[in-house]
């Protein structure tokens, strides 16, 4: 099977085809005006297309399925050439803004959560994903096309800007390459334009790639999974804190360069009678102590047979306060895409207000 053009940087295109002025028009055509075929690239020599075409595709994803919640966010199933599958899903938000005559107007920001990979390794005990195993990593044309495909199937404008969120499917630290690489080619002015700022990368705490990704200096946002502040249950939920515990996780954050402005996020998955006691929220300030950190409290999305509860309201209320009475900020994620359904157990927990509003 060829591979996907969009597996390519703008600098590596201009080495393969030339003049290198071409790699910029292309790559216009690609991102900015979503052509359909490489024959649709009025301005590019024949010969140019017909070469791009023997070697490559322009697609790699098929539209399996859409499901869209009463919410407006949309969670595609697309399938690759291989035949396995994985999501993306749209997450819109309208937004009230003033515009110059100081009247109301309405604008819709967007963020996209991209899967990195088929399944994971990682066999967290919560996650439906781990539950498949894990079948093979993307390549990095396969998560921009996640991006590429929801914007131009939701008619987006290429100038609108939208937050991607590597939260879908996989361990995107456990396929550093290929996601670092899509992060080059989402930022490129050429194509998507999307910022490092606007991308952020969520890990359930693969110390060593932390601190890579870290020495990389690319300028992008993080996120860790927590979940537990004690060892013991840690190891219990996410089998990785054997090989990485809570100690040389909160080592790597510290030592992760991150914007002035902007915070290190913690997502923190509540489990009723599990972790969701004030003595967890005292051991998670403490933990926490040093850190420009953000807590994100996660209601436990049941799926069938799933050994854990969903927190109480009342339970998830306190220990949000209590973390703000010490200190720390944090939000809880609010669960309007519920009535997705969805192979992928925490997809449909990724809603559009929260995400949003996490990013904003
Ligand atoms: N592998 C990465 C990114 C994908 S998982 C990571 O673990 O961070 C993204 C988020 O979905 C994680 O915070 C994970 O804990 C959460 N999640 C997994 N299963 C869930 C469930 N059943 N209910 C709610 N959130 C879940
Ligand atoms: Fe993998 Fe994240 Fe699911 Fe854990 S929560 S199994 S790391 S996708």
């Amino acid at each position: 099977m060829k591979p996907t053009i969009l597996d390519l940087t703008k600098e590596e295109l201009s080495e393969i085809i030339k003049p290198s002025f071409r790699a910029k028009q292309i790559y216009h055509w690609i991102y900015q005006k979503y052509a359909d075929s490489f024959d649709d690239m009025k301005n590019i020599p024949k010969d140019i297309k017909s070469k791009l075409s023997e070697n490559y595709r322009l697609n790699p994803l098929e539209v399996v399925r859409v499901e869209e919640s009463s919410d407006g966010s949309k969670k595609y199933l697309f399938k690759l050439h291989d035949g396995y599958t994985m999501e993306a899903v749209l997450l819109p938000m309208k937004k009230e803004k003033f515009n110059e005559e100081g009247k109301t107007i309405h604008e819709t920001k967007y963020s996209i959560c991209v899967s990195s990979q088929v399944g994971c390794k990682i066999g967290c005990a919560f996650c439906l994903t781990a539950k498949e195993g894990f079948k093979r990593n993307l390549t990095p044309g396969e998560i921009v096309a996640q991006v590429l495909m929801l914007k131009k199937l939701n008619n987006i404008a290429q100038n609108r800007r939208v937050n991607i969120v590597y939260m879908g499917m996989g361990e995107p630290l456990d396929n550093i390459n290929n996601v670092t690489k899509a992060i080059e080619i989402f930022k490129d002015d050429e194509g998507l334009a999307i910022g490092a700022r606007r991308q952020t990368i969520s890990t359930s705490g693969l110390s060593s790639q932390i601190e890579k990704l870290g020495r990389m200096d690319l300028g992008i946002l993080l996120a860790i999974s927590l979940h537990a502040v004690d060892d013991e249950l840690r190891e219990k939920l996410m089998p990785i804190n054997k090989a990485y515990n809570i100690e040389s996780v909160i080592n790597a954050v510290k030592n992760f360069p991150i914007d002035a402005r902007k915070r290190v996020m913690f997502e923190y998955l509540v489990m009723q009678g599990l972790n969701d006691d004030l003595k967890s929220a005292k051991k998670l300030v403490k933990l926490l102590h040093g850190i420009k950190a953000k807590v994100n409290l996660i209601y436990f999305n049941p799926y069938q047979n799933s050994p854990f509860q969903r927190p109480n309201e009342k339970d998830m209320q306190a220990f949000k306060a209590y973390l703000n009475d010490h200190g720390v900020i944090c939000t809880i994620r609010q669960s309007k895409g519920l009535d997705i359904s969805a192979a992928c157990g925490q997809l449909k927990e990724k809603t559009k207000g929260e995400l949003n509003n996490e990013l904003a």
